[in-house]
């Protein structure tokens, strides 16, 4: 017989903004015990807001800014956005060449014939350039010129309204929930506490977010339960690929993430995985 409950599961979640790609992913739904979090974008709202532009070895502020703006010109990173949203002039984007944009780390480039770096601080570190550490100023990108340090951008994002109440739901359907990020161990600790998030791994590389899904696939797999990965995409869509159940956040997110996803959140709204693992356990209770 057709198990009719599937089709009102999937088209029930449509009608949520939530897209789900298949009835057997609503199955899978059903049994995860354990969502993985990606921070920017998807627990925090992406908007980046510079906070304080501190200036080092001959450069003025507004100087440092408009350096960072112009590395930053074409970068679809978050924090590229907020830097060139402070800086709030245009830049001569011809300016800039022999872009390269490292995953996890920043960007190098050549302006008017000085390379350029703007990143984290490992960034710097592999570049072997040496630098100022405060773990107390959260998300911070440093600025080298030929090799000196020439001062940091200070960026705060906010968390999402909803995101608290979405965990504290999935903590009381017995679900465990965990955050991976690339940003730093500070802003993770702190965030994680906020939310009273189960476990968090910080200063993750795209491949070290993966290695981490893998565990909990593996911790989860021994309950028999499901792992469910959510990303905005910026570099998650292998993390996506490789949970039990893929979502992406559908607004934010980048076309690779969409794509690749098993379930697309529309509103980018946190909650929405809270409740689409709630249409599911319904959905199956209809079926079964
Ligand atoms: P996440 O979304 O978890 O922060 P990403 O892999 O997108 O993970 O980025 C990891 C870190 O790499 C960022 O937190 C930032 O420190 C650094 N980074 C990446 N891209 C840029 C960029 N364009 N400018 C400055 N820093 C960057
Ligand atoms: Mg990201």
């Amino acid at each position: 017989s057709i198990p009719l409950g599937y089709f009102g599961g999937v088209g029930g979640a449509a009608k949520r903004g939530i897209l789900v790609k298949g009835s057997v992913f609503l199955d899978a739904l059903a049994q995860v015990k354990t969502v993985v979090f990606d921070k920017t974008g998807t627990l925090t709202q992406g908007n980046f807001r510079v906070t304080e532009v501190i200036s080092k070895n001959g450069f003025t502020q507004p100087q440092l800014l408009e350096l960072a703006a112009q590395v930053e010109s074409q970068s679809n990173h978050p924090i590229a956005q907020s830097i060139r949203q402070a800086h709030s002039k245009s830049v001569d984007e011809s300016d800039v060449q022999e872009y390269e944009e490292i995953a996890g780390h920043g960007i190098r480039a050549q302006i008017k014939g000085r390379t350029v770096l703007a990143g984290n601080d490992r960034l710097l570190h592999r570049e072997s350039i040496p630098h100022e550490v405060c773990t107390v100023e959260g998300s911070v990108t440093h600025l080298a010129v030929d090799g000196e340090y020439t001062g940091r951008i200070l960026i705060e994002d906010e968390l999402k309204e909803d995101a608290a109440a979405a965990i504290q739901a999935l903590h009381s359907w017995g679900i465990q929930t965990a955050m991976l990020t690339g940003d730093n161990q500070a802003v993770a600790e702190r965030i994680a506490q906020k939310l009273e998030l189960d476990h968090y791994r910080a200063e993750l590389l795209p491949e070290g977010k993966v290695e981490a899904l893998e565990e909990f696939l593996h911790q989860a797999s021994q309950a028999k339960g499901k792992v469910a990965f959510v990303g905005d995409g910026i570099n998650d869509a292998p993390v996506i690929a490789r949970a039990d159940v893929g979502m992406a956040m559908g607004g934010l997110g980048s076309d690779a993430a969409i794509e690749t996803a098993d379930v697309v959140i529309m509103t980018d709204a946190p909650s929405k995985v809270a409740e689409s693992i709630e249409i599911a356990q319904c959905t199956l209770r209809i079926v079964w």
